[in-house]
């Protein structure tokens, strides 16, 4: 993969166990990676403590806004399937001058349910196909957003990229 622009606002895009954050850990520092799992433990009993989700994206949307008015680099971990949030996002970039970056986890969906069902609190089989269709829905959809790359990460190992403003 070219090494992505630094600084930039990279937004993760893929169903949950489909390895955004572990690809985002290896490739970013801590403190630039704003996750809304993080921060659903920070104000609420635990990632999954969907309770405190709003609290959570607000603090989110606020983490952004602070950092990328400074210009730093940020990776938004969330399952970033939410239209909206997605252009949000985008926004944000434009306004602050950021390149704006959306890593696409395309795994097939096989390996996506064997990580699920091994981790310590799988999500239902159901939310999973859904999020897993939306994933799929979105790769075509971010391809158009106006994003400045698009990075498609398949098997977490080979990464693509479908879109730059030089290609498109
Ligand atoms: P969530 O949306 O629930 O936060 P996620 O997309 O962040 O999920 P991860 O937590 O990164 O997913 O990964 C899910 C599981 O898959 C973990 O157990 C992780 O160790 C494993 N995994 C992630 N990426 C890889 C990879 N490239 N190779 C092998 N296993 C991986
Ligand atoms: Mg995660």
């Amino acid at each position: 993969m070219d090494p992505l622009p630094d600084p930039a606002l990279v937004v993760l895009v893929g169903a949950a166990g489909s390895g955004k954050s572990t690809w985002a850990t290896r490739h970013y520092a801590a403190p630039e990676i704003v996750s809304s799992d993080a921060l659903r433990a920070v104000v609420g009993s635990g990632p999954a403590d969907l309770d405190a989700s709003s609290e959570a994206f607000a603090l989110l949307d606020q983490i952004v806004s602070g950092r990328t008015r400074r210009g730093l680099t940020t990776v938004i971990d969330t399952l970033g399937l939410d239209r909206d949030r997605r252009l949000r996002y985008l926004a944000r970039a434009r306004e602050t001058g950021l390149p704006a970056v959306a890593v696409v986890f395309a795994i097939e969906d096989r390996l996506c349910r064997q990580r699920n069902s091994a981790r310590d609190r799988p999500v239902p089989a159901p939310v999973l196909t859904t999020q897993l269709k939306a994933a799929r829905a979105t790769l075509d959809l971010v391809a158009e957003e106006g994003w400045d790359r698009v990075v498609v990460v398949d098997q977490g190992v080979a990464e693509v990229t479908i879109a730059t403003p030089a290609s498109t």
